[in-house]
């Protein structure tokens, strides 16, 4: 990544009244030492806090930008054209140094509860275990937080950007959520809010929002997200992930409570395999699908995006659908096991894996 020391505009021209615009999809990321923040910790959860670099990259969508020296004397670069040799390929970016305050788990799995709290997992117990909801829980807690910071600090949301951090752990790297001021150098917002005499208050106000979008007048017309809760324009390119129950499972966890079971959200987020495939529900009511083709009986398992059903540990509440499903395939192979998110969002991911089986 190169960061420009500046910029240099083309000779002038006409206005023509047409200018290209694109939403903003820049990602931040976090680059911070965390053995160097302050430390704290609270329930579940692990938090540091204090300054670091946020760095904001524009990597032109994977493919990088082409630049080579100019040959004019104020020695910057242009863009290359086709057969220039001594081109540099690179992402253009900013590192600003800001305010930030981690939250990760304290361990990478819930044994007693059988979740899954990291984004790496164990090979299968079945033949898969689908679980992409867990990115997307993190990405919504990350958000929960900044809107519930927002109200907190009586600030603007847009004072705080929010993402999620891959970092150490002693268990393996685990996912951490991470606020960070907006501002260059920081105003002290996410430092604050991480403090040990502060952390206990600014939780309990992330619990009390999520209270507030519990109730019927935001609750039944949010099925994931909206601009009331964890949506605005800033964090657009994460639209499609984020759900607010889903964050507040993960506080529930991080904060040494059980998650709801959701078993009925997992019935009903097989609804359109169950057509698509002409499939019955495994025992009747269990969140499960008994599907017959020619190659023979399998079956598809739908589970909440914090459960394991990886070798070593299942989770416990996913046995009942699991004995059902193995009566059915005899098989365990040819049962398939996949979160609810990614079944409402992506149910092609299954749909192909099926396919797979059906070959
Ligand atoms: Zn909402």
């Amino acid at each position: 990544m190169r960061e420009p020391a500046g910029f240099r505009a083309s000779p002038p021209r006409d206005f023509d009244g047409s200018f290209a615009w694109s939403p903003r999809t820049i990602s931040s990321r976090a680059a911070a030492d965390l053995s160097a923040l302050g430390f704290t910790s609270w329930e579940g959860a692990h938090v540091y806090a204090g300054p670091g670099d946020r760095y904001v990259i524009n990597d032109n969508n994977g493919d990088l930008f082409s630049f080579r020296r100019t040959s004019g004397n104020w020695g910057g670069y242009v863009q290359s054209r086709p057969g220039d040799s001594d081109t540099v390929e690179v992402a253009l970016g900013a590192v600003l140094p800001t305010d930030f305050l981690f939250l990760g788990p304290v361990s990478a799995v819930d044994q007693a509860n059988g979740y899954r709290l990291s984004l790496t997992q164990a090979p299968p117990a079945y033949g898969s275990d689908i679980s992409q909801g867990r990115r997307a829980a993190w990405y919504s807690l990350a958000f929960l937080m900044r809107s519930a910071a927002a109200l907190f600090l009586d600030v603007g949301r847009q004072e705080l950007l929010a993402g999620i951090h891959p970092g150490p752990h002693p268990d393996g790297p685990v996912a951490y959520a991470f606020l960070a001021d907006a501002l260059e150098n920081g105003a002290g917002f996410s430092t604050h809010l991480g403090s040990p005499q502060v952390i206990a208050d600014y939780m309990q106000a992330v619990h009390a929002y999520l209270d507030k979008l519990r109730q019927t007048e935001h609750a039944a017309i949010c099925t994931s997200s909206c601009p009331l809760c964890l949506r605005d324009y800033s964090n657009m390119a994460y639209h499609s992930l984020l759900d607010w129950r889903l964050a507040g499972d993960l506080l529930t966890v991080l904060s040494r409570g059980p998650a709801s079971s959701s078993t009925d959200r997992a019935r009903q987020s097989l609804n359109s395999l169950k057509q698509i495939c002409n499939g019955t529900l495994l025992g009747g009511d269990l969140p499960g699908l008994a599907l017959t083709s020619r190659s023979g009986p399998h079956a598809v398992v739908a589970k909440h995006p914090l459960h394991m059903c990886e070798q070593g540990l299942v989770s416990g509440d996913l046995q009942p659908a699991l004995d059902a499903a193995l009566e059915h395939t005899q098989d365990a192979s040819r049962i398939i096991v996949a979160d609810w998110f990614t079944l409402e969002k992506s149910p092609i991911q299954i749909l192909d894996q099926l396919q797979a089986l059906r070959a």
